[in-house]
């Protein structure tokens, strides 16, 4: 999918300018997003077909590393996970301009209307109760990582990359997930994760396949929680997202 190459220079000041101070991207972020986007966007591309070993390589970095980068990358938003598959990951590669969160903030916000579509990507979603329940609705009642059912009792929010590794709260990185799984994921990858539990027997081959595809579909924003709708009349009455 070719595309216009953009102005290297301007990308390299918003980069170090906007990206890196507003997403708080460590070394290793900023490492692998130089590689993805020289080999992409400089070539003209929108998006790049890559395998972890070649980004490894590429950025002298070891392979646990740089899978953390591509995950916490497309959890900002950076990255659009397009697909992963055996072939490795193809992803789009956003311009510093063109990730949501690292543009500037307008000073004085505009009044909500009914009508306007909610920024989920700036919203902490562990922060109100009602944002909390509406995570754990999405998920309908069973762990997201070993489908067990799930009461209130033994509920509770898990983030998917974990706060050390730079995750947030954003509702691409919480899930709902019993105590056990919370427990025994510590800082393992999600992935490796699921895995895990699949050699434990807990999930059978398909089930696995569904929630690694589950877990892509949630770090691209596609598992969007329903906000309740008192929330968001309290909300747009305020005016306070
Ligand atoms: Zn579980």
């Amino acid at each position: 999918m070719p595309t216009k190459k953009p102005n290297a220079e301007r990308v390299w000041k918003q980069f170090e300018d906007l990206l890196v101070p507003r997403l708080r991207l460590s070394t290793t972020d900023r490492v692998v997003y130089s590689h993805l986007l020289r080999h992409s966007r400089l070539e003209g591309e929108l998006r790049l077909q890559f395998s972890i070993l070649w980004l490894a390589r590429g950025t002298g970095l070891c392979h646990n590393a740089v899978r953390w980068a591509v995950r916490r990358l497309v959890v900002h938003g950076v990255l659009r996970l397009v697909e992963r598959s055996k072939a490795g990951h193809l992803v789009e590669v956003r311009l510093p301009s063109e990730v949501r969160a690292a543009r500037p903030r307008h000073i004085g916000r505009r009044p909500l209307s009914r009508t306007r579509a909610f920024d989920f990507d700036d919203l902490d979603w562990l922060k109100h109760p009602a944002l909390r329940r509406a995570i754990h609705a999405r998920e309908r009642g069973r762990c997201f990582y070993c489908l067990s059912r799930l009461t209130i009792s033994i509920r509770c929010l898990d983030h998917v990359v974990p706060r050390a590794e730079f995750g947030d709260n954003s509702c691409r990185n919480l899930v709902s997930c019993c105590q056990k799984c919370n427990v025994q994921k510590r800082d393992l990858p999600a992935a490796d994760f699921l895995r895990w539990i699949h050699r434990q027997r807990r999930l059978t081959a398909p089930e696995l396949t569904a929630r690694l595809r589950a877990l892509d579909a949630l770090a691209a924003g596609k598992l969007r929680p329903r906000l309740p709708p008192h929330w968001l009349r309290r909300r747009t009455r305020t005016g306070s997202i």
